[in-house]
């Protein structure tokens, strides 16, 4: 059985403790899109870990992790993080990388810090990870594929043409430093030295797997309202978010993903710049960032403060449905206990008129939130491991969020811990 965990919103929903969850029954984790851009924080036995290119299935024995054709493989931040992990007494992981992937080069990390410096106050808030480069040269068809590592001749002649061309860029757009064709080809072959043990054809490996009804995960990044196209464009990622993106980024048929978890967080948060309808500002803000998630709101990756905002109904009603939902998975639920009433956003209102569908991002800019105010639960709920324990108030919360969205909550998250998780 195939099955994708993937975000309702703009990431950071708690991925990454679902899918180390899910993963104690997987046989294979497969991360199918995306960079090192974003991170997991997984806590478990070993300790606090954030991941930005590992799957989250790497503490356990008997799972494969699997970095699939769709990733932007960052191959020096993949080395540091399974040393990171194997320092701290984790097994060491058994890992594939596909031979199809495409590879993060140091440039593309450049251009895309040179980007934001050349657009200033107008930036995309890019976590300069190469992201945006790699995906554009990816689809420019001048990227460098894992395979093409092992054909010195091809590696030499693409360096020296990729060098001719990004050179007219460096120079008379950005008037940076030049790349020398030899760096560029001995960056490759120092790649080619870190990754040779890990390569294979990982479609074929998961064909068979999937024939065998191995229990497969796929493990996305970010969140639906991040997708290029439905997401909050161009205030987006560059590859799908979307779970039926883990079909071609891994390199399976889309029929075999049955089950798709789509994780949905108890309130609202964001990174980077972009509409954010029910955001909220000041101490309000303050508090609930300083007690959201584990130990705050800040970005995984950069360290940033995460925008704070309600419960949005109408983005995650949205991002469910992109997903194709069959179950949610509503987490961080925990800490919305200190609070006496809780607003949630049930319906924007743009140019006068209320609608509860999420509109594209011109709309968007000018939407203002409705917000209904339940009555909050003013008591600590984890530990508890049965629904029908949870307060009144809580189950009301939760009974309401799912009525306005529309998909089942399948499983409610009231802690950071593996074990906290109440199945419904
Ligand atoms: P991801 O990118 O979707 O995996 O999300 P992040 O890892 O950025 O954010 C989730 C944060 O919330 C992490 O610090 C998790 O340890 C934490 N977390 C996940 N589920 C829960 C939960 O139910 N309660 C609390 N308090 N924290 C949680």
């Amino acid at each position: 059985m195939v099955r994708a965990v993937v975000g309702a919103n703009w990431g950071d929903e708690g991925k990454g403790k679902i899918t180390d969850m899910l993963a104690q029954e997987a046989d294979i984790i497969v991360r199918f899109q995306g960079g090192a851009n974003a991170g997991h924080t997984i806590i478990n036995n070993y300790g606090k870990f954030a991941l930005h290119t590992l799957p989250s299935g790497v503490f356990y024995n008997h799972t494969t992790s699997i970095i699939g054709n769709g990733v932007a493989l960052d191959i020096p931040v993949l080395f540091k993080e399974i040393q990171s992990i194997v320092e701290r007494n984790v097994p060491m992981p058994k890992i594939l990388v596909s031979d199809r992937a495409q590879i993060v080069m140091s440039y593309h990390k450049n251009f895309d810090a040179y980007e934001e410096e050349r657009l200033g106050g107008r930036s995309f808030g890019s976590t300069k990870s190469g992201i945006a480069p790699f995906y554009s040269d990816k689809f420019a068809k001048i990227g460098f594929q894992v395979s093409e590592l092992f054909d010195d001749a091809l590696l030499k002649e693409k360096a020296a043409r990729v060098a001719e061309q990004k050179n007219v860029l460096l120079e008379h757009l950005y008037h940076k430093p030049l790349i020398d064709p030899k760096d560029l080809y001995k960056e490759l072959t120092e790649y080619r030295d870190m990754v040779e043990p890990y390569v294979c054809d990982t479609a074929l490996f998961l064909h068979n797997a999937v024939r065998e009804g191995k229990n497969i995960l796929l493990e996305g990044q970010l969140g639906s309202l991040k997708d290029p196209d439905h997401g909050i464009y161009p205030m987006v990622t560059s590859s799908s978010t979307l779970a039926g993106y883990g079909a071609v980024g891994a390199g399976i048929p889309a029929y075999e993903i049955q089950k798709v978890i789509t994780v949905c967080k108890a309130y609202s948060s964001a990174v980077g710049a972009g509409a954010f309808v029910s955001e909220i500002f000041g101490e309000e803000a303050d508090e609930l960032r300083r007690r959201g998630g584990d130990g705050g709101e800040f970005g995984a990756t950069t360290g940033r403060p995460r925008r704070m905002g309600w419960f949005d109904c109408v983005a995650s009603k949205y991002g469910c449905r992109l997903q194709g939902t069959t179950d949610v998975a509503f987490t961080v639920l925990d800490v919305l206990g200190y609070l006496d009433e809780i607003p949630v956003c049930v319906g924007y209102e743009i140019d006068g008129e209320v609608t509860t569908d999420f509109p594209p991002t011109y709309l968007l800019e000018r939407a203002k939130p409705v917000l209904k105010i339940l009555p909050g639960w003013r008591s600590d709920i984890r530990g508890i491991k049965s629904y029908e324990e949870l307060p009144e108030n809580c189950r009301n919360y939760i009974e309401f969020v799912e009525a306005e969205i529309g998909y089942p909550i399948t499983m409610v998250s009231n802690g950071p811990g593996r074990e906290d998780i109440i199945y419904r």
